[in-house]
């Protein structure tokens, strides 16, 4: 399976150019930068050092031209521009971005509606049972219990709270069977008063190199129960989203997310 990179200069995209080159059955199609980014041009290396056949490229469309599937962790902008792409050429296409507001969510939605486009705010297995168990907890521990949403990333994450809590959030709203919208507090500063009674309460930590900690506490009187996870290794994503992106090549247009790849849709 022909799987092509976008945003090959990052983290995650050498992480991904890691994850495609040790997989068996996937072959690296290609990667691509930012235009005007230093990494156009720069040969990719094999995992033993060795320079490969390709070079870094920054045409995106000839990209999704040679490509069975795309996997794109860029940034929300750069994903709508991809997506556009991709439904050009009706290459699936895997999004890993995050930090998208309602509006480029929408217009997401609405540039994929004929391709198959698999999105998670976070492709660890871990994270994805994760969802499973705070809804869980959620529905059986009703609204006597707070629940607070703690997150910690790396000092150059650029959206807050990160996209994983926000679908930790949801998970949690949904087992509530709440809109988490309108029932959450984002922001706590100054003289805020009482905790609103049946809100989700999101926290944000930034620091380091960590890849990424996530924590939903469920605080009730004289108990507190808490679901976490922490990500040692951003290697985790990047195998996950190659995993997503061999199961979503063949899948008909429409979007999924990592609980359909992992079988663990409510
Ligand atoms: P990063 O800043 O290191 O990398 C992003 C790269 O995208 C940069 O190299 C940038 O130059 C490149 N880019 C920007 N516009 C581009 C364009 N038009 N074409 C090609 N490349 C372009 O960030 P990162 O840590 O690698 O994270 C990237 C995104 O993935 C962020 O939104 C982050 O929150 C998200 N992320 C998601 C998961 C997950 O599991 N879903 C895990 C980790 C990070």
């Amino acid at each position: 399976m022909r799987i092509g990179l976008l945003g090959i200069g990052g983290r995650m995209g050498q992480a991904l150019l890691k994850a495609v080159l040790e997989c068996p059955e996937a072959v690296l199609s290609g990667g691509v930068a930012r235009p005007g980014s230093p990494d156009v041009g720069r040969a990719l290396m094999a995992l033993d050092g060795t320079p490969l056949d390709f070079r870094i490229s920054d045409d995106a469309s000839a990209l999704f031209a040679q490509s069975d599937v795309v996997i794109d962790f860029t940034t929300p902008k750069a994903s709508l521009t991809h997506a556009r792409l991709a439904a050009t050429h009706k290459t699936p296409l895997v999004v890993g971005s995050t930090g998208f507001n309602p509006d480029q969510q929408a217009a997401m939605d609405q540039e994929t509606a004929h391709i198959a486009l698999l999105q998670a705010a976070n492709f660890s297995l871990g994270v994805n049972l994760l969802h499973a168990l705070v809804r869980q907890a959620a529905q059986a521990l009703g609204p006597e219990f707070d629940i607070e949403i703690l997150e910690m990333h790396h000092r150059h994450k650029a959206d807050a709270p990160s996209g994983t809590a926000l679908a930790l959030g949801e998970a949690a709203a949904s087992g509530r069977g709440i809109d988490l919208a309108s029932h959450s507090d984002r922001v706590r500063d100054g003289i805020t008063g009482p905790r609103t009674e049946g809100h989700i309460g999101f926290a944000t930590l930034r620091g380091g190199d960590v890849a990424g900690e996530h924590a939903v506490l469920f605080a009730g009187t004289g108990e507190r129960i808490t679901l976490s996870h922490q990500a040692f290794d951003r290697m985790i994503f990047a195998r996950g989203a190659v995993k997503a992106a061999l199961w979503l090549v063949g899948k008909k247009a429409g979007q999924y997310d990592m609980m359909d790849v992992l079988g663990l849709k409510a």
